[in-house]
């Protein structure tokens, strides 16, 4: 079972940008107003974020890493749509069955952090010989997840890796797209042992502000906002995009639904051929675009290395949203 479970969690988490995803959901999950994430070998050797979220009961430790632990289902309480948020208390798992995971988290109601380490599933100790029981320590209320090693004991996975920044680009293209959507919501990224930063936010900072910061290279022009709704199909849109006079070299689709990064071919196909009335000489867009989505109308591909999502009345919605964007596009100045 144990060789089952690392061949599971190795197509889970195929990149260390996966894992990073999910850890920094679990963070805006869990409340945080800041979030940091420290990288070292692309993710590869460490991968590190640290929250001011309200953190895990100790309690809860032994069970954490095992399959199927989620405090969020009560959240969900109609199960139609769990589907919405992808598979459900496989993360930290999967991870502990390919990685050194470690946790130190404290709750508001606790005095002290307590901190435990884990591999395949279960705690286990820091140094062969101690408890496995996790250890009273100082720090501050929230969490801090280390991930160490990743892919040590899938050496072919380990291999496949040749550049460790072009993991470490993928692990920054991650964390721009949720410094953008989450407001109020503090990121940052660097890497372990460089004093500066190469995304940092602010949690005041608006949205739009954001994307100048993160985007800069792409947005250089103005950017207009957006909005799209309908009842009749259950959904809210709002994003952010380029002015059609302005080209970039490549369509950039920051695309959320229901508060997760995804990907969605129709969407973005049918955004690239919203523009291509704007711009004939083959321009591409910047976009942003938050989709709010009734969860029973979402089917996810829950395969969390490609997020393809579907929904209900897809054309409709795809249609009215691109409808109310080239309306608004239409209307400036040019
Ligand atoms: P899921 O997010 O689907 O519940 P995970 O394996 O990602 O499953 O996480 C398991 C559980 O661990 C979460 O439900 C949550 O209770 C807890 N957890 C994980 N990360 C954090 C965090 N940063 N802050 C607080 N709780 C967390
Ligand atoms: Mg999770």
């Amino acid at each position: 079972p144990d060789v089952v479970n690392k061949i599971a969690a190795g197509e889970i988490i195929v990149a260390p940008v996966h894992a990073l995803k999910e850890l920094i959901e679990n963070s805006v999950d869990a409340g945080s107003t800041s979030l940091e994430v420290v990288v070292k070998e692309g993710g590869l050797k460490l991968l590190q974020i640290t929250d001011n979220g309200h953190g895990i009961d100790k309690g809860d430790l032994p069970i954490l890493c095992e399959r199927f632990t989620t405090s969020k289902l009560k959240a969900f309480e109609d199960l139609t749509s769990i589907g919405t948020y992808g598979f459900r208390g496989e993360a930290l798992a999967s991870i502990s069955h390919i990685a050194h995971l470690s946790v130190t988290t404290k709750t508001k109601d606790s005095n002290v952090a307590f901190k435990a380490h884990y591999g395949g599933g279960k705690l286990v100790p820091a140094k062969p010989g101690q408890s496995a029981d996790p250890k009273p320590t100082a720090g501050r209320q929230g969490t801090q997840i280390t991930v160490e090693d990743l892919f040590y004991n899938v050496p072919t996975r380990r291999r496949a890796f040749r550049s460790a920044s072009e993991e470490y680009n993928k692990i920054l293209d991650v964390v721009g797209r949720y410094a953008v959507h989450c407001d109020g919501v503090a990121f940052s990224c660097k890497k372990s042992g460089e004093s500066s930063t190469t995304i940092a936010t602010q949690s005041k900072s608006s949205t739009v502000d954001r994307i100048r910061q993160i985007y800069s290279s792409a947005v250089a022009n103005e950017l207009i906002e957006f909005t799209s709704s309908d009842d009749k199909y259950g959904y809210r849109a709002r994003g952010w995009t380029t002015n059609a006079n302005y080209h970039v070299r490549k369509t950039t689709l920051l695309l959320f639904i229901n508060h997760r990064s995804v990907d969605s071919t129709n969407i973005r196909k049918a955004i690239e051929q919203t523009y291509s009335t704007f711009l004939p000489k083959g321009g591409h867009p910047f976009i942003y675009l938050s989709l709010e989505i009734e969860p029973s109308r979402v089917d996810v591909n829950v395969h969390p290395t490609k997020r393809e999502v579907n929904f209900l009345n897809e054309d409709e919605i795809i249609e009215k949203i691109c409808g109310d964007i080239r309306t608004k596009l239409a209307n400036v100045d040019t």
